[in-house]
């Protein structure tokens, strides 16, 4: 599903990612865990296709495709989504406008067909069922307003309703209530299956206690620098990043 290679990132002479290196097969769930400022949004921004940072070295394929070729609005045909920590605004756009153009344009893409709003709406009014939430914040404009935590369930309701294959989801854990968390952790699950995957970036075990990753990744000192099960999460709560540095 995703291959990075040796990826050397900097930003404004600043190397944020050295030599990083991850492979993500189809079905599998990943979670990164780093400490503040250790490069973990810039990796979900570059492989989104965020312009500023500098790619100096390096490959990064997404189903066996260069994606550095693509730009993202291809990526995000081919099936890339990702969650961003502080999801953006934009006035003037309501929620429905923005999902019913944006599946259209997947849809279009993939199976060279156009989306009719009767069959977007059926499929709008499912999902927002499960997702438990009324269907006033469909015209809302998107994140306009919204809580720090309203804004991440929304970016889960996008996913839901765009149906990716690589789902990166940074901190979308940050900052949500119990119940949020456990919508959060359902929706993923509902999703979860061999053909798609998951790239979760947290801070925090309770997110990965609900879905469960395959494999849990380090980064620090611009790399991952170990990968494991939950052990290393006992390891971090007890002994914080130093220690996993240190072996
Ligand atoms: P994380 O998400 O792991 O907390 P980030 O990926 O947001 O970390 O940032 C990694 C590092 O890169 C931080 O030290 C941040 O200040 C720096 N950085 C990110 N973008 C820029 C930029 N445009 N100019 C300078 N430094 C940047
Ligand atoms: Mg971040």
């Amino acid at each position: 599903m995703l291959k990075i290679k040796n990826l050397n990132i900097d930003v404004n002479n600043k190397i944020i990612l050295n030599k990083f290196c991850l492979s993500i097969n189809p079905g599998e769930i990943h979670a990164i865990m780093g400490p503040n400022g250790s490069g973990k949004s810039t990796l979900s921004y570059v492989i989104a296709g965020k312009k500023e940072y500098n790619i100096s070295q390096g490959e990064i394929y997404f189903k066996n495709k260069n994606l550095l070729y693509m730009k993202p609005e291809i990526r995000a045909r081919e099936g890339i989504f990702v969650s961003f920590q502080y999801p953006i605004e934009i006035p003037g756009v309501s929620n429905d406008i923005f999902l019913y153009n944006s599946l259209k344009a997947i849809k279009k893409y993939k199976e060279k067909k156009e989306l009719d709003r009767f069959t977007y709406k059926k499929i709008i009014n499912e999902k927002i069922k499960i997702l438990e939430k009324s269907k006033n914040f469909l015209q809302r404009f998107v994140n306009v307003g919204f809580s720090g935590g309203e804004k991440k369930i929304n970016d889960i309701f996008y996913m839901f309703v765009l149906e990716p294959e690589l789902c990166i989801l940074d901190e979308i854990d940050s900052g949500l209530d119990i119940d949020a968390l456990k919508i959060v952790s359902k929706i993923i699950n509902i999703m979860k299956n061999k053909k798609r995957s998951f790239l979760i970036i947290t801070h925090y075990r309770r997110i990965l206690d609900y879905i469960n990753p395959d494999y849990i990744h380090i980064l620090y000192n611009k790399k991952i620098i170990k990968s494991g099960n939950f052990s290393i999460i006992s390891q971090l709560e007890n002994y914080g990043y130093g220690s996993i540095n240190a072996k």
